[in-house]
């Protein structure tokens, strides 16, 4: 760990700071049933507040939750956690505003609209963050299991001096403090989460992908044989990643494949792409990626909509989708055995 990482575990975590409150939990998606479900399971009162035509009112009532009006919900809360797509949070803030009283806690699970200031908390409202480093499904998952999802905490304000704590035991209830919950601050947790999906996560590697099929493919090979070495491995290589890091993917691999890798990887992502992610990382410092991304959501997405149509459309989706269909009887194979519940 960095000499100033703070990182909080059950033992720092008081649970009555949440299981004393109620908790409005607004959408019931990815994160929002799994916070709703493991904060119920730990003893605290949860209304989920969704809309009157949502089609997930009923999969919260089956759930055995109360279900309100967003409002409804927030009018009867201590804390109120926006778990609706960050693009619908300003217009959901502006309905519920009027019910934050101060001394309630306005929560999120990423940081952009308070961040870029597309929602404007109260004064004296606290406004803090609990961000499961995970999908939804599995933070709910670990929670059944007994075990934990790490998770990011961080304070934006603390109007009533009981911010952190509050925090805190939410994360505890949510299971984030049996893993380790590590503070970071809303700036911070938003401008590393917009740079490591354009730069590496989503746009990077996809662009390097794409890269590398048509480089073989414009070069005469078969796309079969560009869509295993370019795609398909990828799995294989950032599982041992995701083990022990970049030592056990260069120890599994061959001695040529790292001698290859460690001597040709910095040519392709060179001084020239350094640049161009240190211009990436301006945008989002600046501002001026989350002014486009508004303003492409207000105009439709039309750039989106198109950019998404192509990339679907992509030689390397058809031969993937003919590829993937060999390897099903892998999949019914892992159907046959026991899964942990859902
Ligand atoms: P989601 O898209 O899975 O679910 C959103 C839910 O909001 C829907 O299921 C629905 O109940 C409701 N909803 C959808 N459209 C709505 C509308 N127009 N008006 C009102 N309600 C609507 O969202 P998510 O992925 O759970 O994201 C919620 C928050 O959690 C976001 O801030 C996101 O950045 C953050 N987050 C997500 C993940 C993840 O892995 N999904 C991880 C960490 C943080
Ligand atoms: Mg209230
Ligand atoms: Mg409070
Ligand atoms: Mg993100
Ligand atoms: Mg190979």
């Amino acid at each position: 760990m960095s000499d100033n990482a703070t990182i909080y575990y059950d033992d720092d975590a008081q649970s009555d700071y949440i299981t004393d409150k109620t908790v409005a939990v607004l959408g019931y998606g990815s994160q929002g049933h799994a916070h709703a479900l493991n904060l119920a399971d730990s003893g605290v009162d949860v209304v989920v507040g969704l809309h009157e035509g949502s089609s997930s009112r009923d999969a919260a009532r089956e759930d055995g939750l109360r279900v309100a009006t967003p409002r409804e919900a927030a009018a009867d809360a201590d804390v109120v956690v926006m778990l609706v797509p960050d693009t619908v949070q300003p217009a959901v803030f502006e309905d519920i505003a009027d019910e934050l009283e101060a001394g309630n806690t306005l929560m999120f699970a990423h940081g952009f609209n308070v961040h870029y200031n597309q929602i404007r908390p109260p004064e004296d409202v606290d406004v803090t963050m609990i961000a499961p480093k995970s999908p939804g499904h599995l933070v709910r998952r670990n929670f059944e299991a007994g075990e934990g999802t790490p998770g990011l905490l961080a304070i934006y304000r603390d109007a009533t001096g009981e911010a952190r704590q509050e925090a805190l035991a939410y994360a505890q209830a949510i299971g984030c403090t049996r893993a380790g919950v590590i503070e970071t601050s809303f700036r911070e947790e938003t401008e590393t989460d917009l740079f490591g999906e354009q730069a590496v996560l989503c746009g990077g590697i996809t662009a390097l992908i794409k890269g590398g099929y048509e480089t073989l493919v414009e070069a005469g090979y078969s796309p079969e044989m560009a869509y295993f070495e370019c795609l398909n491995e990828m799995k294989l290589i950032v599982d041992l990643f995701y083990e022990g890091g970049l030592a056990e993917m260069w120890n599994s691999v061959s001695d040529t494949a790292e001698y290859g890798g460690l001597t040709r990887g910095e040519e392709i992502v060179d001084d020239h792409v350094r640049e161009n992610m240190q211009g990436i990382l301006e945008g989002v410092q600046n501002g001026e990626f989350a002014r486009e991304w508004i303003a492409e959501n207000q105009a439709g997405r039309p750039s989106y909509t198109q950019r998404r149509q192509a990339e679907m459309e992509h030689d390397i989706e058809e031969v993937g989708a003919q590829l993937r269909s060999l390897f099903a009887w892998a999949e019914e194979e892992a159907d046959r055995t026991p899964k942990p519940p859902a």
